[in-house]
């Protein structure tokens, strides 16, 4: 397993991703780099014999048949420190030292992610939004404004399915057209009955599904949508500076869910295009789904938790790129919001066969 962690070539201090620049900053003497120039540098890799954390991880990790599975313990390439991790880490903090350490073999073969959406919001902003935020608000308890609490403020990558496909839909329904009209002391009624079908292709884009089984994702569920088309081929570099977690939850698991998801949003759209008569009963439907693409995508988020007096722990979390805020505050009962499955339509197009005379 290695650990990864960018030095600054003129001070060799640790080299962070600064969301402001989209450049890579060194803390220590300031100087910036290009995306390029960091490529171009050999990162500190530190392969190591990874130890397991502690007995109880050793029996755990061999029933699982992977040390990937349980906490392990890295040592810090800047310190020498030991980091203790969960079996889904992929970005940390020296605890010593404070340096940014990246665990390269969390991420690598099958858990590369394909994408990444890079923190556009720093933490200096995240903090006055939230500053800003609290402020509006009455009746916030004190603790909550104070500086140790902001402190706290952490950028963390959550792993996310993000599902692209094509579905060809067809359905077919029986529907009527009803007119009463009345001459002298005669009622008429005239009942017209049609035979209609609708076919249809639609393209949907940037559906999501959580690729985190642990509770915390309901902080990125909560600050949906994201500008997906702003993603970027994953590079290990973004992750210096923030926390990461990888996926645990993978493709097979969520597959039945999109496609599901994508048929009844196909249905709803075939159903709603026919309009216009009395009544309607859908008689058939079927469906196929095409060109479906799997991205696997780490999406920014800032996070605070707060520890209520109740023993009840509070939420807040920022999207990382929009700034978008989603949190409960100790007075404020507001639920977490659930994320839009559905963010965007690419193309609709309907081509519509029309109502037949039978
Ligand atoms: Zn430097
Ligand atoms: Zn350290």
């Amino acid at each position: 397993m290695s650990v990864i962690s960018y030095k600054c070539p003129n001070c060799d201090g640790e080299l962070i991703f600064d969301p402001k620049t989209q450049k890579y900053k060194c803390e220590y003497c300031f100087s910036m780099f290009e995306q390029t120039e960091l490529d171009a540098m050999q990162p500190a890799t530190q392969e190591e014999q990874t130890e397991e954390a502690m007995d109880e991880f050793s029996a755990e990790s061999a029933e699982n048949g992977g040390q990937d599975e349980e906490g392990v313990i890295y040592t810090c390439p800047s310190c020498g420190a030991e980091i203790v991790t969960d079996a889904t880490t992929a970005a940390t903090f020296c605890y010593y030292c404070h340096n940014p350490v990246v665990l390269g073999g969390r991420l690598s073969g099958e858990n590369m992610p394909n994408k990444i959406i890079p923190f556009a919001i720093d933490k200096k902003e995240a903090e006055k939004k939230f500053l800003e935020y609290v402020n509006s608000k009455k009746f916030i308890p004190r603790a909550f404004f104070n500086k140790k609490q902001i402190e706290l403020f952490s950028g963390v990558y959550f792993p996310y399915w993000v599902y692209n496909t094509s579905i060809r839909g067809r359905m077919t329904a029986e529907a009527q057209k009803v007119r009463v009209w009345r001459q002298g002391d005669t009622e008429f009624t005239e009942t017209r009955f049609f035979e209609v079908e609708r076919e249809g292709k639609i393209g949907l884009k940037d559906m999501t599904e959580n690729a985190l089984k642990k509770a915390n994702h309901v902080l990125a569920d909560g600050v949906m949508p994201y500008r997906f088309e702003e993603a970027k081929p994953f590079n290990f570099g973004f992750l210096s500076g923030f926390l990461a977690e990888k996926k645990d939850i993978e493709k097979e698991e969520v597959s039945n869910t999109f496609q599901t998801e994508a048929k009844d949003y196909a249905t709803k759209l075939l159903r709603e295009s026919i309009d216009g008569y009395s009544s309607v009963q859908s008689k058939h439907s079927s469906f196929s789904v095409a060109d479906e693409d799997y991205a696997y995508t780490l999406l920014p988020v800032w996070t605070i938790t707060y520890p209520g007096k109740n023993g009840k722990t509070y939420y807040y979390s920022m999207n990382g790129q929009t700034g978008k805020i989603c949190g409960e505050l100790p007075v404020d009962y507001k639920k977490v919001g659930m994320t839009a499955l559905i963010t965007g339509i690419i193309v609709f197009v309907l081509g519509i066969l029309g109502g037949l005379l039978i």
